[in-house]
């Protein structure tokens, strides 16, 4: 079913207003009363002002999460009023699709029309998939076998209760949508929560916060702090009254949120970066995995931690897919983010520009060829070329490291036993893609690879369902699926000898 994409009038006035951030059921400035500015990635203007907390209103944040916590009505709601609240909220999400998706468009710069068939129904679909699991994070009975006690029996069961009071500090490349898969688990597991948006991109996660209060999950439940990394994000990370911390956003940052939760001995879970691997095969399907290896890095502006950002073609069919791949980047509308015709935003903000830019002159000084893009568009606006390199090598910085901007290297392969070592020569592990169409390849190569979602004969398909989450230094845990619970249950056994 096709959704009619409309500019929302009233996404523009709630950007343009000076927005506060949530505490409890109140709508607050910060303690020191300091605001920052947001920006239209498509112009570089201001676009409008948000709180800048602190660590006073983080302090503030947790003990109202704590409160809620140990003696709000949240506490003693039956796990399935708590699901229908999360229900109600996913029917929020969508009622509000336009002005979610304005307001992404807006802040983030991406493609209203892809805010509102992807990223907006996407959310609402993960609170509506988590509220079902609210009834159902349920311990099992043991059968216990204890030989120093011959003869005793027991009755033996698990308890999952929720963690506690969780911190939640997420990117801005999916704004609404990382607000989601945080707040949809912890929810779910009757956790509390005090999310951090980031500084670019805060507007949808406030829009959130009223549905949030709408739906009728309790005041205090879900605290919004906005404000920048080090001022906001550091003191919540490190926050002794915080049982539990997740983060999304780079493996550097996530080291420094390890650093700060090793003070309590807080719980940690990370979704970091990614140099995800696509592989083409030579008998794969020419017509769908170009396209579909150009989307894997060009989609969200190359802005996605799974982007496959290095691409591996069989040596045979190699300059077809390089030609494919570099005719379609070639094609795409690069433009704002609210004019209809446009696939391609810009990228987020004025140092995203900068350090994707910077990544396109160290591949030209290191000697990789530039196949097609290689540059910034225009001089107003951070937008960049999609672009195409070849001849690098996993010594380059263009190879090695990862770019988070529309940017892939291209490299031919002989064998899959060459392909393999290759494709996992990264420090990441986040995800891959197989393209072929030989049964058996495509599922020994995905066991393969070291990577937590291996995609066949697709590609950045996400489900609320399906558990997301790294190998090596991308990440700890996973989110979405069953998965996700792990992350905000603590397990309890109870013991009873009768
Ligand atoms: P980032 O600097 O790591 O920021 C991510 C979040 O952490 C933001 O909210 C940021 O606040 C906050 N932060 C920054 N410094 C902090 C500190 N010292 N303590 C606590 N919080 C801090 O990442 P980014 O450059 O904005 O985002 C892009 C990165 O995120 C990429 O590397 C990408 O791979 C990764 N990412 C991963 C996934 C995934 O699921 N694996 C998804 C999306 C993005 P400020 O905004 O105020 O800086
Ligand atoms: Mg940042």
């Amino acid at each position: 079913m096709a959704t009619e994409i409309k500019i929302d009038e009233g996404a523009r006035r709630f950007a343009a207003a000076e927005q506060r951030m949530l505490i409890g059921s109140d709508w607050v400035e910060a303690a020191d009363g300091r605001t920052f500015e947001v920006y239209d990635p498509s112009t570089g203007d201001v676009l409008g002002h948000v709180a800048r907390g602190g660590s006073e209103d983080i302090d503030r944040a947790v003990k109202t999460a704590r409160a809620a916590f140990d003696s709000g009505p949240w506490k003693d709601m039956t796990a399935s009023e708590r699901g229908r609240a999360m229900h109600r909220l996913g029917d929020l999400i969508l009622e509000h699709g336009d002005e979610l998706a304005t307001l992404e468009a807006l802040d983030n710069g991406k493609p209203l029309g892809v805010a509102r068939v992807a990223d907006v129904p996407l959310a609402a679909d993960l609170f509506h998939y988590m509220s079902g699991w609210a009834t159902k994070n349920t311990g099992s009975t043991l059968s216990l076998n204890v030989p120093y006690m011959p003869g005793a029996k027991f009755h033996a069961y698990t308890l999952h209760e929720p963690v506690g009071v969780v911190g939640q500090i997420i990117p801005w490349n999916f704004p609404l949508l990382m607000a989601a898969w945080k707040l949809g688990p912890a929810l779910a597991c009757g956790c509390t929560v005090v999310l951090k948006p980031a500084e670019q991109t805060p507007l949808s996660a406030l829009k959130l916060g009223e549905l949030i209060l709408e739906a009728g999950i309790p005041a205090g439940v879900v605290n919004i702090v906005t404000g920048f990394g080090e001022e906001t994000g550091a003191p919540l990370a490190a926050h002794d009254e915080v049982d539990k911390i997740a983060f999304t956003g780079s493996t550097e940052v996530g080291k420094m949120i390890v650093q700060a939760a090793a003070g309590n001995l807080k719980k940690v879970s990370l979704e970091l970066g990614g140099k995800s691997p696509n592989v083409v095969f030579a008998d794969a399907d020419l017509e769908e995995s170009i396209p579909g290896a150009a989307n894997a890095i060009f989609f969200n502006h190359g802005q996605c931690c799974c982007a496959g950002s290095r691409l591996f073609a069989e040596e045979s069919i190699y300059d077809e897919v390089v030609a494919g791949v570099a005719d379609h980047a070639k094609n795409i509308k690069v433009g704002s983010g609210l004019d209809p015709q446009t696939e391609m935003g810009p990228l987020v903000s004025t140092e995203q520009l900068e350090r994707v830019c910077g990544f396109l002159d160290s591949g030209q000084a290191d000697g990789a060829e530039t196949v097609v893009g290689g540059g910034r568009v225009g001089d107003s606006g951070y937008f960049v070329e999609p672009t195409v390199l070849a001849g690098t090598n996993p010594q380059m910085k263009v190879e090695a490291e990862e770019i988070f901007g529309p940017v892939v290297t291209v490299k031919p392969f002989k064998s899959t036993d060459e392909l393999v070592p290759n494709a996992n020569q990264s420090i990441y592990g986040l995800a891959a893609g197989v393209w072929t169409n030989d049964i058996k390849k495509a599922h020994r190569t995905a066991a393969e690879l070291k990577a937590g979602t291996v995609w066949i004969n697709c590609y950045n398909v996400f489900d609320a369902a399906m558990p997301f989450g790294g190998y090596k230094e991308s990440g700890w845990g996973r989110e979405m699926g069953e998965e996700a619970l792990e992350l905000y249950t603590e397990v309890k056994a109870v013991c009873a000898q009768i």
